[in-house]
């Protein structure tokens, strides 16, 4: 028998609590599905690629992600959002309709000299929003 490691699979066990070298093991009645054999308890799991393990929420322009709590913001100086106001990095926001607080992160400007900001919201996360609406 050559002791090769090409039929296993380094994957993490939620029985084990840990990472193993997983034998792979063909079941011809689910086709399309790898499994692997847990050599920690024996178990029999589906091979899960890693992309499948990754969140959802890769939303905003950029890269940058700042998480934020609610006692960071200064709540009690919020100032209400309206299109029409302008605003500072840094400064604190109230969002009426999503009822959720937020801190300007950065300002940006779109095609056609529309100004935006960038707000880091307690809740919907990362959002840019138009100011100076004329
Ligand atoms: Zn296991």
């Amino acid at each position: 028998m050559p002791s090769t490691k090409t039929n296993s699979i380094n994957q993490y066990c939620s029985v084990c609590k840990d990472h193993f070298e997983m034998d792979v093991v063909k079941q011809g009645s689910s086709k399309g599905v790898v499994w692997l054999k847990c050599p920690g308890c024996q178990g029999f799991l589906p091979y899960m690629p890693d992309e499948s393990e990754e969140p959802e929420n890769s939303r905003g322009g950029d890269s940058e992600q700042q998480e934020i709590a609610l006692e960071d913001l200064d709540i009690e100086n919020a100032k209400e959002y309206s299109e029409k106001n302008v605003y500072e990095v840094g400064e604190i926001l109230h969002h009426r309709s999503w009822n959720d607080f937020g801190r300007v992160v950065s300002k940006d400007r779109l095609p056609g000299n529309r100004r935006t900001i960038w707000v880091q919201f307690l809740r919907q996360g990362k959002i840019q929003l138009l100011e100076g609406v004329e």
